[in-house]
């Protein structure tokens, strides 16, 4: 099979220049029925994120920890991709489901919610690439929505190297064909990574330059998810 050009003249195949992000939105509040939600827009890649709780934590054995939990789902609806999905669960998304709970984690005080659960939902309604960075930024602001205490938002991006460029923020096409990719969630202020992963070979001076390109992106994104949140307490 001829492999298709990712790059060409310095764009790439959506006319973005290696550091662009696509263009973003971000909503709050999309789903009445949660404690907090939001929508995050990557491109063509789109995230719902629904937060409940803090509830009672069933069964009750699980109680017995002395501390709350956070539980995410992570889903890809079957419909997000242009074949499609087959409906439920599968390895990818319950591996999904635990990174992303790992990425949050950090920033939110469960040891003050003991006998409590907060339940994250993550629905991909279309897929482009970078879904699971994308549903990060939406539970972040959906956790921060639904009035939990957090110690920070969590911001998140893709970074990695197409046809021998490094780039940010890679589209579904761009992953699929990528020589590396990384996944990376950070708490701006905290200053703490909490995802790392990473597909494909890259030199220990090409990770460098991603970690870096990764924290100025999720600068960008950190910024755009205060100012939705700013903007929806003022009524904006
Ligand atoms: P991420 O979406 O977080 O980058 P992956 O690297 O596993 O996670 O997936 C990359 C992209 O591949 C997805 O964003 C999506 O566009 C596509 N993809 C993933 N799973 C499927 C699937 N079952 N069918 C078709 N496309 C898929």
């Amino acid at each position: 099979m001829k492999e298709e050009k990712l790059m060409v003249d310095g764009k790439r195949i959506d006319g973005r220049l290696p550091e662009q992000l696509r263009d973003i939105k971000m909503k709050l509040n999309v789903v009445t029925r949660a404690n907090g939600s939001a929508e995050v827009k990557f491109g063509k890649t789109t995230a719902i994120a629904s937060v409940h709780g803090p509830r009672a934590l069933f069964p009750r054995y699980l109680q017995e920890s002395g501390t709350g939990i956070l539980r995410i789902r992570y889903n890809m609806a079957p419909f997000s991709v242009n074949d499609r999905k087959s409906p439920g669960p599968d390895r990818r998304s319950t591996e999904i489901s635990k990174v992303i709970r790992l990425a949050l984690g950090p920033t939110i005080f469960l040891e003050d919610f003991p006998k409590i659960t907060i339940d994250g939902f993550a629905e991909i309604i279309e897929a482009d690439g970078s879904t699971r960075v994308t549903a990060i930024n939406a539970l972040s602001l959906a956790l921060a929505a639904a009035g939990i205490p957090m110690e920070d938002l969590v911001a998140s991006c893709s970074v990695g190297k197409i046809d021998g460029t490094l780039v940010v923020d890679l589209n579904g096409k761009e992953d699929n064909n990528s020589e590396a990719d990384m996944a990376f969630a950070m708490l701006p202020n905290k200053g703490v990574i909490s995802l790392l992963q990473m597909d494909g070979a890259l030199t220990k001076k090409e990770v460098l330059k991603l970690l870096q390109s990764a924290k100025e992106s999720c600068m960008k994104i950190y910024e755009m998810q205060i100012k939705v949140l700013k903007d929806f307490y003022k009524g904006e």
